[in-house]
């Protein structure tokens, strides 16, 4: 029996679900769920990585213990997957795997004393006892080497974390060591086979990576030093490395080293896996986790495929403090699943980063699934509905009618069979490629092409004609059969929409079993009543939900200001009121008359420029105003006070691209010089400023004109 087997990472147990975690999570969950529709038996897992110093850190700040910090953020987790229908009870992960599960320190511990007594490719012991000294993050758990740290701005203070920003802790002790040095050419000839690591691009990475040299690996800390983990075999003293527990729950999760389990479950049955990975963390996946297998002699995954990383809309990373992530709770307040699931797909070309924000997110949604999708659906039932009595008509077009069938622009059922056989079998191919994007532009070209047919045939014109009845009746069927291939199709994407379609059609076998291959044109049977129409996906509002999202994102804000004004009231210091009504609103530039018309070289008057804000902050006692700094690709940012203080919140603005007026007079306001003006749109009747800015990335300094 064929079966199947997808992991995503176990998640840190130190930070709270993310874009990124619900992301992974998303692509696992299409890749098993198309499985099992293809009748492979699948295991889904998900998890979290509990060990090591950042828990036992976090652990300590909250007052908590390890295991009750572990456990607060697994319910996180826990709360998300079922929010986005991840979770078991709606067909998606098999196991939630947890490192503190007493089979998986029992299986781990089997793979430690493997290692312990193999030898290297080189015929060297693969483990051995020595020295580590070097910079740690505790964040990452891994030691950085010189080009993956920040080093410090004066003598004396250790360096920084790239990734995390975080100061490094300086670790020297004995440790134990794997001799990844020797495991070089053994993993190139793994990286041969063109499937093992995924994409290409991160296939050429990690080689690259390889070929230059390793580096053999502290996978030891001392007990003194790291508690919260599992012990070393026979050496109690030594706590394991957390990347060599977290990795293997991959194998002690299906029943490696425990029985229970393997009954259970079934490593035999189930192993090798393909683990799907965020590129962030390839390395771990690619290098360290093959050489272990290497050493204790298990069989390699299947494959390591890695995707990239959401960047906002203008392509910049997310961060907190430029204020651009998305946010999980306001994904799952405003949005379908369904939706966020066909986002997350189409939007991101698989192995590349993916621009991803809410605005975007709602115009997809309308484009593709309420007027695209959901439209089909509506229109061709409620036709079926009206010139049908509610019933599947016959598709079938008899020799006298055929001429004015294909005059109406009725496709030959021949035709439309080849086509949509075509199409599944390329969705399937692109699936299997893991190019989501791809397949759903396949299965879209079929919507436009239905869509064009119904617009030329005019149904509602047909249905004015009795000698028009079978070919009326052949286009209402060609839609509704078409529909039901793309529930089949569409169902590892959208596995609620897939369902309410087929539902709609009047059909009662699970769309979820289906074999997307075994799909067959005509297999839907004329006579079958129809339920109830509903839209699929209802249109999203865009200015209204945007405005409540800005309002849900701002009560946030609000509460942070509140917190930050009871501190300085602790600290003596009063909140201060905006003394004048000196209107200091530089971002007004929006209203600009139209009553007259000005020459060309009147504008070329203006020097607009693009500027990127470097810093961001309040005035004392001026509530309406920022000082801003932008570097409009001078030697020296130029200095602006914007009267945008109660809109936008200093640090969303840092690293934003705005236009300036360069060539502005200078002009003081409060005591500070302003050395030109940003646009800014103003919006509604208390002329609510909205920054101008680029969709596209844009070099400091260029004019506009
Ligand atoms: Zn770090």
């Amino acid at each position: 029996m064929k079966t199947f087997y997808v992991t995503t990472p176990i998640y840190y147990a130190n930070s709270l679900p993310h874009l990124g975690h619900l992301y992974t999570m998303i692509v696992a969950d299409t890749i098993a769920r198309s499985k099992r529709q293809q009748g492979i038996e699948t295991f889904f897992l998900t998890g979290t990585d509990e060990h090591g110093i950042n828990i036992e850190r976090a652990a300590q700040k909250n007052n908590r213990t390890p295991q009750e910090q572990a456990d607060y953020v697994v319910n996180y987790f826990k709360k998300m997957t079922e929010a986005f229908g991840l979770d078991t009870a709606h067909g998606g992960y098999d196991i939630f795997m947890r490192t503190t599960e007493p089979f998986h320190s029992e299986g781990v511990s089997e793979v430690w004393r493997r290692v312990a007594k193999a030898k290297t490719p080189k015929g060297r012991d693969a483990l051995y006892k020595g020295h580590y000294e070097g910079w740690f993050c505790a964040a990452c758990a891994a030691y950085k080497t010189e080009d993956e740290y920040a080093k410090p701005t004066s003598e004396g203070e250790p360096p920084t974390c790239l990734i995390h920003e975080t100061k490094l802790d300086r670790v020297s002790e004995e440790s134990y060591f794997f001799r990844l040095s020797d495991y070089d050419e053994a993993l190139l000839n793994l990286y041969e086979s063109a499937d093992f690591v995924r994409p290409e691009s991160r296939r050429n990475e990690v080689k690259s990576f390889v070929a230059g040299g390793l580096q053999d690996l502290s996978v030891s800390r001392l007990h003194s030093s790291v508690s919260w983990g599992v012990p070393v075999p026979g050496d109690p003293n030594h706590t394991m490395y957390v990347w060599f527990d977290a990795l293997t729950n991959y194998i002690t999760a299906i029943g490696f080293g425990n029985e229970q389990q393997e009954k259970k479950v079934g490593f035999e049955k189930f192993w090798p896996a393909l683990h799907m990975v965020g590129k962030d963390i390839l390395r771990f996946h690619a290098v360290y986790w093959p050489a272990f297998l290497l050493a204790a002699g298990i069989e390699q995954p299947r494959a390591i495929v890695a995707h990239g990383m959401w960047v906002d809309p203008s392509g910049r990373k997310m961060s907190k403090t430029l204020g651009n992530t998305i946010e999980l709770d306001v994904l799952n307040k405003f949005f379908p699943v369904d939706a966020i699931r066909y986002f997350c797909l189409r939007e991101m070309v698989f192995g590349q980063d993916g621009r991803f924000g809410y605005e975007n997110l709602i115009d997809r949604t309308n484009s593709d699934l309420a007027s695209g999708l959901g439209n089909l659906s509506s229109r061709t039932l409620t036709m079926i509905q009206r010139y049908c009595n509610g019933r599947i008509p016959a598709g079938a077009i008899t020799d006298e009618n055929r001429l004015a069938a294909k005059r109406a622009g009725v496709e030959d059922e021949t035709a439309i069979a080849d086509v949509l056989g075509h199409a599944r079998d390329e969705f399937i191919r692109y699936f299997d490629e893991f190019a989501f994007s791809r397949a759903l532009e396949e299965a879209w070209a079929i919507v436009a092409r239905v869509d064009k047919m119904i617009s030329e045939a005019t149904p509602w014109d047909l249905a004015k004609d009795p000698n028009q009845q079978q070919t009326l009746n052949a286009v209402l069927y060609r839609a509704a059969e078409t529909l039901r291939w793309l529930g089949v199709m569409l169902y590892p994407v959208m596995p609620t929409a897939a369902r309410e379609i087929h539902q709609q059609l009047g059909l009662t076998d699970d769309v979820g079993r289906i074999d997307a291959r075994g799909l067959r044109w005509g297999d839907l049977k004329e006579g079958v009543q129809i339920q109830e129409v509903k839209p699929l996906f209802p249109r999203i509002d865009k200015a209204k939900t945007m405005e409540e999202i800005r309002e849900q994102k701002s009560e946030v804000g609000e509460q942070k200001s509140e917190v930050r004004s009871q501190e300085s009231e602790k600290q003596g210091s009063r909140p201060v009121e905006e003394g004048s009504g000196q209107h200091a609103t530089e971002a007004d530039a929006g209203a600009v008359g139209v009553a007259n018309f000005i020459d060309i070289a009147d504008f070329a008057k203006v020097e607009l420029r693009v500027g990127e804000v470097r810093t961001a902050g309040r005035i004392p006692k001026a509530d309406k105003l920022l000082l801003i700094t932008v570097d409009i690709g001078e030697e020296k940012p130029r200095q602006i006070l914007a009267g945008i203080a109660q809109y936008y919140e200093p640090e969303s603005l840092v690293g934003r691209k705005i236009v300036v007026v360069a060539n502005l007079k200078p002009r003081k306001l409060r005591g500070y010089e302003s050395q030109g003006m940003l646009l800014a749109a103003s919006v509604g009747e208390e002329g609510k400023p909205v920054i101008a800015t680029f969709a596209e990335d844009v070099p400091n300094g260029a004019r506009l004109k």
